[in-house]
């Protein structure tokens, strides 16, 4: 018989979580407004609201924070994670920043001036938000592939040659300061980018004299999809292929809260030092100086050493299996979701699990009430809340996709939890006959609505 597959760690700390009643549960969900944001971390049983900060510090980490080096400037921990990032990732010079963010607001303001154009693939939100503030164009250049959300394909994060090549054309090379590669497509649900379509990107930008940055967050998870789906990278280590990944980039931004698996911490990789030394200015003006960068000395410890574990098979392989298990109970289940099941979360489809809500009555963030009243699990809403209105005409926008996502932090739940979160589902689906109503918005913001909003059920 073949061994089961199993986590490539054993558990030496515990955080107790607690079961609450569905009449507690009613209370909180009406007094949060219904807003998962507004509930308390003690009111919810298994938070799946994101994987950012959330997943778990090994032993080796703990004790990396006892090794730190408070100093101001030169301290060890900062070059111990200078030296780690060179050897891991490949980039000369660094910037440490207090998260991704940080790391964009920085490089941004180095590189992008009004009316530039960033063409990428589905720009995270705050990488849009940086460079829509700066009046500056992000142009997404997805493959189209990515807004099929049945279809299977195998690295829905890829960029489109066609249409990035007639951005780069007709556009003269001044105005456009980068290509954005996100790995993996956050945006687009987690979704891998090929090596050979970062070799296309490289290629392009080459012929047409343009930077290219890693938006790099979960990088590693992309490395895992390269070497389980990509034709000769089988054989390829996870370090192996990092390493090749970077080679096709001038630049990385970092949110070490997704894959370097720390609670906070960022980071730029640069390989021109004129543009380091640009850079520099404007760290030291937002962030702190460059040997700490709103870093503390032991964060940075730890980030170094979350940099290795982040980057090892075993670990990687427990990660994405653990989503792929929730995956495939919810197939059993018969919830559809978004398809293949990317790295760090699953979407699932609303509109499907609960077809009698109108979409005027936001379906996914009813299903995401449901499920908490059911159980206690929260995820987030991406759908037509998320979406906002449109800034002309100030009408609600309703996207294609209305989704509930339910995003696995890292180390931090079993797959006993994941039995949980897809039972509950399936519970609620089967109640679909009964809910027929949604919920109104009562008060929002004029932007970003959805971490304020205040509603209430029809
Ligand atoms: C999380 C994330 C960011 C922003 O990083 P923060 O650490 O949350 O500031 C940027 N890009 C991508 C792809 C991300 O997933």
């Amino acid at each position: 018989m073949d061994l089961p597959f199993s986590e490539s760690y054993k558990i030496k700390m515990v955080e107790t979580i607690r079961k609450s009643t569905r009449k507690e549960r009613e209370q909180w969900i009406k007094e949060a407004k219904y807003n998962l944001f507004n509930l308390r971390s003690e009111q919810v049983f298994i938070d799946l609201l994101t994987d950012s900060g959330t997943g778990a510090m090994s032993d080796k980490q703990w004790s990396e924070l006892m090794l730190g080096d408070e100093s101001y400037a030169g301290a060890r921990s900062y070059y111990k994670l200078k030296d780690t990032i060179k050897e891991i990732l490949g980039f000369e010079y660094f910037l440490p920043t207090h998260q991704g963010r940080a790391a964009e607001n920085v490089l941004f303001s180095t590189i992008v001036k009004q009316g530039d154009l960033l063409p990428g693939n589905a720009h995270f939100d705050t990488t849009k938000g940086h460079i829509e503030f700066r009046k500056a164009h992000a142009i997404d250049c997805t493959i189209d592939e990515a807004y099929n959300t049945q279809m299977e394909h195998p690295f829905k994060g890829n960029l489109d040659e066609e249409k990035l090549e007639k951005v780069l054309k007709e556009n003269p090379s001044e105005r456009i300061p980068a290509i954005i590669v996100t790995v993996t497509c956050n945006t687009s649900g987690g979704q891998p980018v090929s090596m050979e379509n970062m070799r296309m990107v490289r290629r392009l930008a080459d012929k047409y004299g343009v930077r290219v940055v890693f938006d790099s967050a979960r990088f590693a998870e992309n490395a895992y999809f390269i070497k389980m789906r990509e034709e000769g990278y089988a054989d390829k280590s996870i370090r192996e292929i990092v390493s090749e990944m970077f080679s096709y980039a001038d630049a990385m931004t970092m949110s070490s809260k997704k894959d370097a698996i720390v609670n906070i911490g960022g980071f730029i990789g640069l390989k021109d030092k004129e543009l380091f030394r640009q850079a520099s200015t404007f760290n030291i003006m937002f962030e702190g100086f460059i040997t700490y960068g709103g870093m503390s000395g032991r964060d940075m410890n730890a980030l170094a050493q979350g940099l290795r574990e982040g980057t090892e098979f075993e670990y990687l392989q427990t990660r994405i299996r653990q989503v792929e298990y929730l995956g495939s109970k919810l197939d059993e289940y018969g919830i559809k979701f978004q398809r293949p099941v990317g790295g760090h979360a699953i979407f699932v489809d609303a509109k499907q699990v609960l077809p009698n809500v109108p979409r005027e009555e936001f379906p996914a963030q009813t299903l995401g009430i449901e499920l908490y009243l059911e159980a206690g699990v929260r995820g987030v809403e991406i759908g037509a809340i998320l979406a906002d209105r449109d800034p002309e005409t100030r009408e609600n926008r309703y996207p294609e996709l209305e989704m509930l996502r339910l995003t696995i932090p890292r180390r931090t739940y079993t797959n006993n939890h994941m039995d949980v979160i897809a039972a509950a589902l399936r519970n609620v689906a089967e109640r679909k006959d009964e809910i027929t109503r949604g919920v109104k918005i009562l008060w929002e913001a004029p932007i970003m609505r959805h971490f304020t909003v205040e509603l209430d059920r029809l």
